[in-house]
Parts: structure tokens; sequence; C-alpha cells
């Protein structure tokens, strides 16, 4: 089987705030929104960081989003999620929360009050997935993925988990619009695992810490990406020291993305539509 080559290593820029509660890598950098990365939008990684117990919980108050879906994946800590779709949910270390922007959502993310309460060590991951045009409309939805259902494949140094897409016949639990694979991976010194993937798809590896030897060649580091040429059909693993990742890949939208703050559409005039959504409140109310 031929082997994906590593298009380039794109190291991230330096982090910023979310609100309160994150200070966030974003991972993708200058590829963000670009085709490159489809299905795929952003990855925003906060490492592990200690919070004091504190009785207001860190985090970002209520804002919208429209055109696209944002997948939350706790490492440490608690987050808590509330919208105008009327879900809410605590998720915690493991879980995943797959929130359905389609048409247009109001939502708010925060620490969990209990967590906060207590103080301690928050680290997460936030990945934006685009929907093709067709699906830009859908009803906002909301899928709370806890650890529990998601399958793991163990292999020698290491384990896989499957949030969304397929590994072989072990399937993810994520309802997704468009085929993809988020895979979560975490390595021990020395672990190795070959991904079988779709020859075609693009696939980017975020390395969140340690160092990973990319088919016996690259060596990727912690806060760097690679990013995967469409051809071949499988990527080998080995870590030079304990590290946590993830492999996405998928069928690419190849759609004009028009993208501004939280509105990602084909266009700069549904761009402005979703401005005009958003400030008329028909976007639900929180
Ligand atoms: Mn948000």
């Amino acid at each position: 089987m031929a082997m994906k080559s590593i298009a380039k290593v794109v190291a991230s820029p330096q982090p910023h705030w979310v609100g309160d509660g994150f200070l966030v890598h974003p991972l993708f950098a200058d590829h963000a929104f670009q085709n490159d990365v489809s299905p795929f939008l952003m990855l925003d990684y906060a490492a592990p960081r200690a919070f004091k117990p504190s009785a207001k919980p860190p985090g970002v108050g209520v804002h919208p989003h429209k055109g696209f879906e944002t997948v939350t994946i706790v490492y440490n800590g608690e987050v808590e999620h509330r919208d105008s779709a009327g879900n809410s949910g605590v998720i915690g270390p493991g879980d995943v929360q797959w929130m359905t922007a389609g048409r247009g959502i109001l939502h708010e993310e925060f620490h969990s009050r209990e967590a906060a309460k207590r103080g301690g060590v928050v680290s997460m991951a936030q990945l934006w997935v685009n929907l093709p045009r067709r699906d830009k409309g859908a009803a906002p939805g909301y899928q709370d993925i806890r650890d529990s259902a998601i399958p793991r494949i163990k292999f020698d140094g290491g384990e896989l988990r499957v949030i969304a897409g397929a590994h072989g016949d072990v399937k993810g639990p994520a309802h997704t619009f468009t085929r993809m694979n988020v895979w979560d991976i975490r390595l021990d010194a020395g672990g190795r695992v070959t991904l079988p993937l779709h020859d075609g798809d693009p696939a980017i590896l975020p390395v969140f810490s340690g160092r990973v030897a990319v088919n016996g060649e690259r060596l990727v580091e912690s806060s760097h990406v690679a990013l995967f040429e469409r051809a071949g059909g499988a990527i080998a693993l080995e870590a030079k020291e304990a590290s946590q990742l993830l492999l996405l890949s998928g069928e690419p939208i190849d759609e004009p993305i028009a993208a501004y703050g939280p509105f990602v559409m084909n266009t700069q005039v549904e761009i402005r539509q979703a401005m005009e959504e958003f400030r008329a409140g028909k976007m639900g109310v929180l």
C-alpha cells in the first residue's frame, strides 16, 4: 500500500485566550479555513493549565455559530454547554460534544460550575467541521458522546479511539454529514501504529504533546500539525516519547469557503445574511 506523504508540517502560532477560560493554540495556523484541510476548518488546542477555585466559572459567554459544526474533546476538567436549541450538558475527560450549528445557534461554553469551584487542570480541543452547501441550513443539533460510547482499538504501545468514521469494522458513534475520520490517539514512548486511510482524502495529524516519527522519516513535534498529500492509503507512526494526537481525514468538501468570526458559509453575501439573522434574533434566544 502506498503511504500518504507529508506535504507540510506547520508550527502553531502563539496561543490566545478564548473568553477567560481557554488559552488555545490555533493549530492549523495559516491553513485554517482553506480547502487543504477540508472537511475540517480549524482546530484550537488548550494545553493542560491549572485554574484556581472560583465561584464564577471561566469560559466564553453567549455567541452565535452558523454553517458548520463544533466538536469539543475534553482531556482534563469539565466543560459545560448551553444552547438556544434547548440542549445543555457537562462533559468530562474523554467525552466529546458534537454540536451542529447548521442554520444558526447561540451557545455558551464554560468550565463546569462544579469543576470551577474545586479548581484544577483543564485541557481540551475544539475542532470545527465544515458542512457542505446542501447541509448549511440543517437544524441545530447536539450529540453528547460519552467516553464509554467511543470504541477503543488497542495496539502495541497505545490506543486509538474512533470518535467518528471507521477503522476497519470499528465504527465511531458520531453522526456526520460527510464521510470523515476523527480518531483520538495515545501512544506510549516507542508505540507504533499504521493507520489505514482512504486514497484521495486529505489527512491531518495534529500532535498535542510528545514527538512522533511519521512514515519512518520525519519527526513531528508537540504543537505541530502534519498535512498529508491526498494520494496514498496509510500513515505509519512511531512515538519517540509519550504522545497525544488526533488523526483527521475525510472526503473533502471542495466548495468555496467564506468565513467571518463564528459564521462559515460559501459566499460573502451569505455571511452578511448570517450577521443580519443574528442581529434580528433569528438564531434563537439564550
Ligand atoms: Mn462557540
